[in-house]
């Protein structure tokens, strides 16, 4: 079975991902997600092991020290994680995979030249990504504060991402983003041959 396609995506804080996250898995039942260990503070809302494993301290460091992450970093005086096991299990088995990490995580998976589809989802501007994350009514004014210090340095790192998009309306992020995935589904790279008399030409190689 030929591997899935890592969709490695970041949003900054209040960008409006839950929702297109969920919109994403709506329109493609074959996308997985790998849910991230974080150690901060469960929300109204979330669910354990579909939004996050809210773990420990101890636990996340312990975890750290067993090699269990693909990466993880400090977000907002929090640890957060990408476990190894569930990206690696949902390409092997053929899955589309979605790993969502901040700016932080993308630098270490491209340092690992990690392979995948790097996105970023950006607001249409800092002062409705600050309106959204007041509305939201989750986050202190000290966590509002980090979260829109986090939001600048995603925007300044733009580069380090294939694909930018402005969350304006949702529907249309879902759109461009199911949009991408088509294009990178019929990469020469990823194309595989479609019956024997094919394969017995790419045999042959190049001319
Ligand atoms: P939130 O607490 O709002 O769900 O997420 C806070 C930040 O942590 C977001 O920027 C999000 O992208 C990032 N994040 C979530 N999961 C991971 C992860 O597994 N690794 C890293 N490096 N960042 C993550």
């Amino acid at each position: 079975m030929p591997k899935g396609f890592a969709l490695i995506l970041s949003a900054p804080s209040g960008t409006g991902k839950t929702t297109l996250i969920k919109l994403l898995r709506e329109n493609l039942p074959d996308l997985k997600f790998a849910t991230s260990h974080t150690t901060r503070q469960i929300r109204a809302g979330e669910k354990e092991g579909k939004d996050y494993f809210f773990t420990s301290k101890e636990d996340f460091e312990s975890k750290i020290k067993n090699n269990e992450f693909l990466e993880w970093a400090e977000v907002h005086g929090q640890y957060y994680g990408t476990s190894l096991k569930s990206s690696e299990e949902h390409l092997e088995n053929g899955y589309n995979n979605i790993i969502e990490l901040d700016v932080q995580g993308v630098k270490s998976l491209r340092k690992l030249e990690y392979s995948g589809i790097y996105i970023i989802i950006l607001p249409p501007s800092m002062e409705e990504l600050e309106r959204r994350l007041r509305k939201r009514g989750t986050e202190t004014e000290d966590s509002i504060k980090r979260r829109m210090q986090n939001g600048r340095a995603e925007v300044k790192n733009y580069k380090l991402y294939d694909y930018v998009l402005t969350n304006e309306v949702v529907e249309d992020t879902v759109n461009d983003i199911l949009s991408i995935l088509q294009a990178e589904k019929v990469k020469a790279s990823h194309y595989r041959p479609t019956s024997p008399d094919i394969e017995a030409i790419l045999k042959d190689g190049a001319d």
